[in-house]
């Protein structure tokens, strides 16, 4: 197998059809072997009826994971990996508005320059608003300058990688899953092509302001430990603040002869100091809770239902194409 695609649905029952439509119109005539694994996130529309209907009719290789419930498409996309078996492997969502077609532009840019391992698109503009672009920046801003990997800012998850990338990608099993930080932590060459995003072929996007947030959260707690830093610095900071304050009360009482009313200061630090505890204990919480859900070694997903295909027999290999029961990693 040349190509996997991995297509995260979360109630895209309107997109999965026309989007394999899609896929065959663009590879049609170009040679390469390709399949596309599905995973149905929990859907609770016909999204899974539908991978149903693509899969009996095999227009193209058609694999289905079907999870229990929604995981999320962090976990969605891990389930699609582990369930691949191209020599390059392509991230693309179910509602077009990634166009198959820069798909080929990405093998073929994988097949002719051998010194690149990813082929990331970034959107080069953006139909956002002034709003979400100030808090986007400002993200990549902050976790560039706080941690270790460096995220490119206009980067997307839409990429094609060789089964190289795929493999290290497999052998992270956390549970909180950040791809940006995820592709940018296993390394290899990748090259940037810009696209243009179209519009969502039919339904909503499953992002808002609060998702998008703890997505963000998930990336600063998950690639760096700078945040808990910021004790030790406030710490310091405030203690220095009262020493100074302290020499300046003493001598205003010694030279001066003031007596300082202490109510409003009093009530001031106290809320202060109270405030900067509370934000302290909250960023250690975010690690203990991280911690602790690692430490349950749950699985990332579990999927009620996989549909394979037979693929192809290599020479002095064995098949096994049942749908099977699967609940894995
Ligand atoms: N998705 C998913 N699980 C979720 C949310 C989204 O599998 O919990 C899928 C969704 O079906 C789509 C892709 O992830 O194929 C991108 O989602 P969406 O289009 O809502 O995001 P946007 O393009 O607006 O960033
Ligand atoms: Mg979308």
């Amino acid at each position: 197998m040349r190509l996997s695609l991995v297509v995260p649905c979360y109630n895209e029952a309107e997109n999965v059809i026309p989007f394999q439509r899609a896929v065959i119109q663009a590879f049609s005539g170009c040679g390469y072997d390709y399949e596309i694994v599905f995973v149905d996130d929990g859907s609770q529309d016909a999204t899974m009826h539908n991978l149903r209907k693509l899969h009996a009719a095999q227009a193209c290789p058609v694999k289905v994971v079907s999870f229990s419930r929604n995981f999320g498409k962090e976990a969605a996309v891990f389930a699609g990996l582990s369930h691949t078996s191209g020599d390059y492997v392509c991230f693309i969502d179910a509602d077009l508005q990634q166009k198959p077609e820069i798909v080929r532009d990405m093998v073929r840019i994988l097949d002719e320059q051998p010194e690149y391992d990813v082929v990331a698109a970034y959107q080069e503009q953006r139909a956002e608003n002034k709003m979400m672009r100030f808090f986007k920046s400002g993200f990549y801003n902050l976790i560039n300058r706080l941690s270790n990997v460096k995220l490119r800012t206009d980067a997307s998850d839409f990429r094609t990688f060789r089964r190289s990338v795929a493999d290290s990608i497999l052998e992270l099993g956390e549970y909180h899953r950040f791809s940006k930080g995820i592709f940018a932590w296993v390394g290899y060459q990748t090259c940037f092509i810009p696209y243009v995003a179209c519009e969502r072929a039919a339904g909503q996007t499953k992002w808002n302001f609060r998702k998008l947030l703890h997505y963000a959260i998930d990336g600063i707690i998950g690639y760096s430990t700078t945040p808990l830093h910021i004790a030790i610095y406030l710490g310091t900071l405030t203690g220095i603040a009262a020493v100074l304050y302290l020499i300046v009360v003493v001598l205003q009482k010694l030279l001066a002869g003031i007596d300082v009313p202490g109510y409003a200061t009093i009530i001031v630090l106290i809320l202060l100091l109270g405030s900067i505890q509370l934000f302290c204990i909250g960023i250690i919480g975010e690690y203990v809770g991280r911690t602790f859900e690692q430490s349950k070694q749950r699985p990332i997903y579990i999927a009620k239902e996989v549909l394979s295909y037979s693929e192809p027999k290599k020479p002095g290999e064995s098949t096994s194409s049942s749908p099977a029961p699967d609940a894995s990693e």
